[in-house]
C-alpha cells in the first residue's frame, strides 16, 4: 500500500464531528491481562525468510503460485482448515491477474468469529525507490507482505498449542499492491481504484454464506525497523473499541513505544473494503513514519524491503499484542 486516503479524509472528520470518534486516550485505564501464549519472533522471522526465497510474489508468477502452496502447508501443519478463493481479477489497466484468497481458519465451526487478515503479494514495481533505474523491479515485501503472514502463521502456531474457544479466520489478501504507478496516471485517469483487489473480491463474496466475524485486525508492514504504529484513522471510525483495546493492552504489556497513544493519517487499504463492503469492523496496524518523506518507512516500495531490513523487536511487538488481545477476548 497504499496512497494516503484523502477523500475518505474529508468524510471522516465530517463524521467524526457527529460524536462518533472519541480522543485517543480514553480508552481502558488498566486491563486484566490473562494468560497468554509467548509469540516467537524468531519464527516469523524465519517465515519471512522462507517467503522471500520464492523471490518477488506478484501476483500471476511462478514465485507467487509456490508461496501460495506454501502458506497453504503450513497453515495446515497448524491445524487450520483451509478455504482457497480464486478468482480472475483486473488491474487498472485491464490486465486479468489470476487471484487466490487463502483462508486458515481455527476452530471453523464455531459462529463466534474474529479475523486475522494481510495481503501475501508483492508490489511488481519498486516505484518509490530512490534509483529511478530500478523502479521497474518487483519488491521481495519482506516487510510488505511477508512480515504480516509470518505473524499470521505464528500466531496460528501458538494458537494451535493453546486453543482459543471461538474461532480465527486467517486471511491472506491477494493483489492488494496492484494499485496504479504514477508513470500510468495519465494513460489511464479514469481506472477506479486499483489497489485492494483481493480484499475487496472477498469483501462481495466471503468464502462462506451468511459469513460473519466480530471484528477483525489487518496487518500491514508490521516488522520494519522503527516502525511504530499510531492508530489510523479508517480503523478509529469503524472499530474504535477494539483500537482502544489493543493500543492501551500493547501499552500495559511493555509496548508503548511502539504503539504510540496518537492519532496517525487514514490509509486505503485492505481493511477499508473489510469496513465498508463486508460490514465487518476491522483495524488496521499498519507504520506511521512521522516526519519522513513515506509514513510508511524507508523501504516501502524499493528494493530494500528485504529480509535484513525487518527487526524482530517489532514483529515480536505486534505479535505479542494481538496475541493478548485474542487471549483476553477468550477469558471474556
Ligand atoms: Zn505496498
Amino acid at each position: 500500500m497504499k496512497k494516503y486516503f484523502l477523500v475518505m479524509a474529508a468524510a471522516l472528520l465530517c463524521m467524526a464531528c457527529g460524536g462518533k470518534q472519541s480522543s485517543v486516550d480514553d480508552g481502558p485505564d488498566t486491563i486484566a491481562i490473562e494468560p497468554c501464549p509467548t509469540f516467537e519472533a524468531d519464527s516469523a522471522m524465519q517465515s519471512i525468510n522462507d517467503q522471500c526465497a520464492f523471490g518477488p510474489r506478484v501476483t500471476g508468477t511462478e514465485a507467487h503460485r509456490l508461496c501460495g502452496d506454501y502458506i497453504v502447508e503450513k497453515f495446515k501443519s497448524y491445524g487450520c482448515a483451509v478455504t482457497e478463493q480464486t478468482a480472475e481479477l483486473v488491474a487498472y489497466d485491464g490486465q486479468k491477474l489470476p487471484g487466490r484468497n487463502i483462508i486458515a481458519s481455527t476452530n471453523p465451526d464455531c459462529m463466534d468469529r474474529i479475523i486475522i487478515c494481510a495481503h501475501w503479494d508483492c508490489r511488481p514495481w519498486a516505484d518509490h525507490d530512490p534509483n529511478p533505474d530500478n523502479r521497474k523491479t518487483p519488491i521481495l515485501a519482506a516487510n510488505d507482505a511477508a512480515s504480516g503472514v509470518a505473524v499470521m502463521l505464528e500466531m496460528a502456531r501458538q494458537i494451535q498449542a493453546s486453543p482459543l474457544k471461538y474461532g480465527v479466520d486467517f486471511i491472506c489478501f491477494d493483489a492488494e499492491d496492484w494499485g496504479m504507478p504514477d508513470w500510468d496516471e495519465e494513460q489511464y485517469a479514469d481506472a477506479i481504484d486499483s489497489w485492494c483487489l483481493g480484499s475487496t473480491y472477498w469483501a462481495m463474496n466471503p468464502h462462506k454464506e451468511n459469513y460473519a466475524a466480530r471484528y477483525g485486525i489487518l496487518l500491514d508492514m508490521v516488522g520494519g525497523r522503527g516502525s511504530k504504529f499510531a492508530m489510523e484513522g479508517v480503523s478509529r471510525y469503524y472499530a474504535d473499541t477494539v483500537v482502544q483495546m489493543l493500543w492501551h493492552l500493547a501499552n500495559q504489556i511493555g509496548y508503548a513505544s511502539f504503539f504510540p497513544l496518537k492519532d496517525g493519517g487514514q490509509v486505503q487499504d485492505d481493511h477499508v473494503p473489510v469496513n465498508q463492503i463486508a460490514g465487518i469492523p476491522c483495524l488496521d496496524i499498519i507504520p506511521h513514519f512521522e516526519n519522513a518523506p513515506s509514513s510508511f518507512g524507508p523501504t516501502w516500495h524499493t528494493v530494500s524491503d528485504t529480509p535484513e531490513n525487518i527487526d524482530p523487536a517489532v514483529l515480536k511487538a505486534v505479535g505479542q499484542s494481538v496475541l493478548q488481545l485474542l487471549y483476553n477476548d477468550n477469558a471474556r
